[in-house]
């Protein structure tokens, strides 16, 4: 059957763990399940290195590991992953209509389902410089797990004063021959027992300053700090800037369909419901107060189970 053709019970838009938690819950209650996901499973999950906080894995997991098994957790019970984005989506009718982004699926229909789940996560947060996208992947990364055996024996930045910066230049610090973390304020956000832990691993930390220019040949060889006080600006030479400044919710393909916070955070309660039926909001997409890969796969799970509710009230 053409893919147009059908119509989905459940389409979930993204395969991180609360679009897999949603796809196993539906597909294990006999529910016609696809994921939509562009690149690879996992979201950000796929690109941290070892986690110790997902329940059931005394020794931790790898992020990319933890991915492919909730995948194929989920396609065990029979739902379908489809590698392909979400061009657009029209969330109020019946059934939804999502167009897809992929050239061998442009000119089609798009995909159709009676509900949707919207689990589409967050991305980095950039700093905003006007080089910056050129440069990415190109000395600057958004990802020390991923990038950071580029810069093995290399001097690097480190961008950012939360938990993400901190467990990036600690990281690095194993790999790299100098690590500088480079923050807006005199304190880490992060656990202050984490400071001294970094200090001890070598990482310098560079206070009150933030970072007004990456400087660039071929390949980037420095930042520009301003500092707090007015004309306090410094060089500082690098190979490499990694960016850790928060993340920001990939919501920008629902405006105008569904209520954000300030943030874009999707509003949607415990239950995942949005004010739009059947349509579903989970993991790091909703405003929440702690996102956590096991929040997410618990918004999932919630997910599913009430778009059962809402298919059953259909009928
Ligand atoms: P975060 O906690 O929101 O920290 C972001 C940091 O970036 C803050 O220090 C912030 O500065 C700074 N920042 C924001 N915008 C900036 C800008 N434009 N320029 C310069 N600096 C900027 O983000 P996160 O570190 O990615 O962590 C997100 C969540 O995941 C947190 O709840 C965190 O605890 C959790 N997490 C936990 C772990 C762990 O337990 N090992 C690991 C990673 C993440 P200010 O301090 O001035 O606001």
């Amino acid at each position: 059957m053409a893919e147009e053709a059908m119509v989905y019970d459940l389409a979930v838009i993204g395969g991180g763990p609360a679009g897999y938690t949603a796809a196993l819950y539906a597909a294990r209650a006999g529910l016609s399940a696809v994921v939509l996901e562009k690149t690879a499973p996992g979201g950000q999950m796929a690109a941290t290195g070892i986690i110790d906080n997902y329940p059931g894995f005394d020794e931790g997991v790898e992020g990319f590991l933890l991915a492919q098994k909730m995948q194929a957790g989920a396609e065990r019970f029979g739902a379908k992953t489809l590698y392909a984005g979400a061009a657009a989506v029209e969330l109020a009718p019946n059934p939804k209509r999502i167009t897809l982004d992929t050239p061998a699926n442009a000119g089609s229909a798009g995909l159709l389902a009676r509900t949707v789940v919207l689990a589409t996560g967050a991305s980095p947060r950039r700093l905003g410089l006007p080089e910056e996208a050129a440069l990415a992947g190109r000395g600057v990364s958004y990802c020390a797990v991923c990038d950071g055996m580029f810069y093995r024996g290399k001097t690097v930045v480190v961008v950012g004063g939360g938990n993400t910066a901190a467990d990036d230049a600690e990281y690095l610090a194993r790999l790299c021959k100098k690590v500088f973390l480079v923050h807006r304020r005199s304190a880490l956000r992060a656990a202050p027992a984490r400071q001294k832990a970094l200090e001890t691993a070598g990482v310098e930390f560079v206070w009150n300053s933030r970072v007004t220019e990456i400087l660039h040949e071929a390949a980037v060889t420095g930042v520009r700090l301003a500092g707090a006080e007015p004309g306090a600006e410094r060089v500082l030479p690098c190979d490499g800037v990694f960016v850790a400044i928060g993340r920001v919710p990939d919501t920008a393909l629902f405006a105008g369909q569904l209520p954000m916070d300030e943030a874009g955070c999707l509003l949607a309660d415990e239950t995942t419901r949005t004010p739009l039926p059947g349509v579903f909001a989970a993991g790091d997409v909703r405003q929440k107060p702690l996102r956590q890969i096991v929040t997410a796969a618990a918004d999932g799970a919630a997910a599913a189970y009430f778009a059962g509710e809402y298919l059953r009230a259909l009928h």
